[in-house]
């Protein structure tokens, strides 16, 4: 028998962030690895390679273009996630990024900000991500004229996106070196997990609301039923409640939970965990729907938004948008067509802020403060934040 899930620490979601190749997953790794020795605490170390490719769940046929792995400092308990691709970022970080309570950014020593490095930066802002922690990597093979000024270049992009750079924690470390034991490079890691401990507040749960979880994946599991995973955004759930699936259109009975493999009789805002839902036929449920309390959402398709619209140079369209305009709209873990009407405006250009309307080609639970970000040919345009629905 599996052990249950015990909630003895405060549990956080974090990910790492930044440009391909600036080592996020090889910090992915370290930190697992410098934890796990640490000796006492509930981390497993996680190899790069099974943070990379996630081969359980390749191995059933699930398209992964997320790694979640889970590790605990002396005061917390952390779900981490990491991506593979930049594409990847844009699309689950920044739907599923409401739900990071904070982030560490990594910037090669050796390359400095790099377009993703502030694409990244940008959306986490516009999906209220309000703590990030940097982590300046590769500081083995830098020199350290090139890290400060590396260093100076990062802080300049926080503050230009409102995180003061100035009072940012910006650690110099070595995801590869931790890896490999050094002893310099490991304690580089201790001080970067100790400045996401006291530097990302615990963020304020909603556990009294009505239950909500957007779906991130769903795996059929023979002869038990179809299980969903993702985030709990808010409320509480337990075995043996009532929920709706929105998009599904269909209601039925949680009859399992579990949260990394450990069975738990609750689940609560911010727990990452997977459902096992009764008598729900297999391909039914998709990534982007919602499943809620019964009767707590009203699924709408039409809402107000402001929109900031990316400029050339942030990865953004180099011509206006005009009303009649029609990009995916990633809304959660949802991607969903909608037509943008600009109304007396009528036109739109990169670098603007805007307020628009949207009419989305399928109903989703929406509300004021959701934030979104817009897609076009497969990358980010726009990141916005809904105002009002109807
Ligand atoms: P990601 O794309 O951001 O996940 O980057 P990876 O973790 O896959 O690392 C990209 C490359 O940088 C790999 O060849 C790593 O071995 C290398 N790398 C990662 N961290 C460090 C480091 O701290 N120092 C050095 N010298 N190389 C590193
Ligand atoms: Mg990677």
């Amino acid at each position: 028998p599996k052990t249950a899930y015990v909630r003895t620490k405060p549990h956080l979601n974090i990910g790492t962030m930044g440009h391909v190749d600036h080592g996020k997953t090889t910090l992915t790794a370290a930190i697992t690895k410098v934890l796990a020795e640490r000796g006492g605490s509930g981390t497993r170390y996680v190899p790069f390679g099974r943070i990379d490719r996630a081969p359980e769940e390749a191995a059933r046929g699930i398209t992964i273009n997320i790694a979640h792995v889970e590790y605990e400092t002396d005061t917390r308990h952390y779900a981490h996630v990491d991506m593979p691709g930049h594409a990847d970022y844009v699309k689950n970080m920044i739907t599923g990024a409401a739900q990071l309570d904070g982030a560490i950014l990594v910037v090669s020593a050796l390359d400095g900000v790099m377009p993703q490095t502030s694409e990244h930066v940008l959306l986490a802002r516009q999906v209220g991500v309000d703590h990030i922690v940097v982590a300046l990597n590769k500081a083995d093979s830098g020199d350290e004229e090139l890290t400060d000024l590396v260093e100076l270049e990062v802080r300049e992009l926080l503050s230009a996106h409102g995180y003061g750079g100035d009072s940012t924690p910006v650690v110099r470390v070595s995801g590869l070196g931790a890896l490999q034991g050094d002893p310099r490079w490991t304690a580089s890691v201790e001080a970067l997990l100790d400045a996401v401990d006291t530097y990302v507040p615990m963020p304020e749960r909603y556990v009294d609301a009505p239950f909500l979880l957007p779906v991130e994946n769903v795996l059929t599991i023979t002869g038990r039923g179809t299980v969903v995973t993702g985030a709990v955004e808010r409320g509480t759930v337990r075995v043996g409640d009532r929920v709706e699936v929105l998009g599904a259109d269909t209601a039925t009975v949680v009859t399992g939970l579990e949260t990394f493999g450990k069975p738990m009789s609750q689940a609560q805002a911010g727990d990452n965990v997977a459902l096992l839902l009764r008598g729900v036929p297999r391909g039914a449920v998709r990534r982007g729907h919602v499943v809620a309390a019964p009767g707590s959402v009203t699924p709408r398709g039409r809402f107000t938004a402001r929109v900031y619209l990316l400029p050339a140079g942030q990865g953004g369209r180099s011509t206006p948008i005009t009303t009649g305009y029609r990009p995916q709209f990633h809304i959660r873990t949802a991607d969903v067509v909608g037509d943008v009407d600009l109304g007396e405006l009528g036109v739109a250009r990169p670098g603007d802020t805007v307020t628009m309307a949207v009419e989305l080609g399928r109903d989703m639970p929406l509300e004021a403060g959701l934030g979104f970000a817009i897609r076009e040919g497969g990358r980010t345009v726009g990141a916005g934040t809904v105002t009002g629905t109807g």
